[in-house]
């Protein structure tokens, strides 16, 4: 990660990225959320995180005056942000120099004496010296058709976009609601919103349909993680007859113990560069890095702890 996000930041020097360092903010509305969150920044003291504000409730109120009377305490890390991960993939895409042949399906590998030699589409085969497979939700199907069984569960997330709203400062952080994940930030001249819904794995989806229940979930103030439970102004977003919305939907691809699987794997010239778990802007610069390093030999084996076969031990899912 903090590989990705240094590069991020140098390359934001040269190319408008839409990078935007406006902070996330934690906020506890509970004393037992509340003495929770002072013990994480404890321990992301100890990471090296040194920079995260651990502020009382009168303290957020008087830096965020959005926020609601019974916020107990907040967390708030100004370097935190975020960037349009569209910009950034056409940046890299333009930069590598690389061909790239979009909408071109792969549906199997070639073999050559045990070995992967290139894939198979529907227009003809390419040849490569070694394959990754770095298909996001679609890569577990895709390793199976070259025998290999990925650790992987795919499970549908939402976002919700409001294009216009006038009730969201331009300046505000990232705004969550540390007892159930539940959050928003502005962007353009509204805003983004999401919340991690505890839902089943599903097999994987090219397209994935979404729901109107998880725009009423944030919106509906009597919800049980409606965004005005910490940002009261939320409350007049839903009542307001100008209220315009709409969702979208793609699939965390998550292992056991929510990190990337990254390098070769025991099919030989074949290799994983998948499996982000949710985190896969934030890590897309440093895994890769990774990936090709494993492939290449510059990382070996040992010294990879994303190897694909590693031992894994199962994690709780995260909050965002
Ligand atoms: C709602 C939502 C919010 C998110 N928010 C964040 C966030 O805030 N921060 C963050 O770091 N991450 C976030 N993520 C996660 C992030 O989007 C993913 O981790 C990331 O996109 C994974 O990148 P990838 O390149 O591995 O896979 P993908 O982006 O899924 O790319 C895989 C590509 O492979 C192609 N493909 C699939 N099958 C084939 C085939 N057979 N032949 C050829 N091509 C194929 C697909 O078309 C696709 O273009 C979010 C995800 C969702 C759904």
């Amino acid at each position: 990660m903090r590989e990705s996000i240094d590069f991020f930041d140098e390359l934001q020097q040269r190319v408008d990225l839409g990078l935007r360092h406006q902070g996330y903010l934690f906020v506890a509305r509970t004393d037992d959320g509340a003495r929770a969150q002072q013990a994480l920044v404890q321990a992301q003291r100890s990471w090296g995180l040194t920079d995260v504000e651990l502020i009382d409730g009168a303290e957020a109120r008087r830096r965020f005056p959005y926020l609601s009377g019974d916020v107990v305490n907040a967390r708030f890390r100004q370097g935190d942000g975020w960037l349009e991960p569209r910009r950034l993939a056409l940046e890299l895409a333009r930069a590598s120099g690389a061909r790239f042949d979009t909408g071109r399906t792969v549906t199997g590998f070639v073999l050559h004496e045990g070995r992967v030699r290139g894939v198979a589409t529907a227009t003809g085969p390419v040849v490569a010296e070694t394959v990754v497979i770095a298909a996001g939700p679609l890569s577990g199907p895709l390793a199976k058709l070259a025998g290999l069984d990925l650790p992987l569960a795919t499970v549908r997330r939402h976002k919700l976009i409001i294009p216009d709203l006038p009730q969201v400062p331009s300046r505000a952080p990232m705004t969550i609601e540390f007892e159930t994940g539940a959050h928003w930030r502005p962007a353009g001249s509204g805003a983004h919103a999401l919340w991690t819904a505890p839902a089943p794995p599903e097999p994987p989806l090219d397209d994935v349909p979404t729901s109107a229940a998880f725009a009423f979930g944030l919106l509906n103030p009597a919800s049980d993680h409606a965004l005005a439970r910490i940002v009261p102004f939320w409350k007049e977003v839903w009542s307001s007859s100008r209220l315009q919305w709409w969702l979208q939907a793609g699939q965390y691809t998550y292992t056991p113990d929510r990190r990337p699987l990254l390098g070769p794997t025991a099919v030989p010239g074949l290799a994983l560069n998948t499996g982000y778990s949710g985190h896969g802007i934030m890590g897309s610069i440093g895994g890769s890095r990774r990936a090709v390093d494993a492939v290449t030999g510059r990382l070996k084996p040992a010294d990879n702890p994303f190897r694909p076969d590693r031992p894994m031990q199962s994690r709780e899912f995260d909050i965002l």
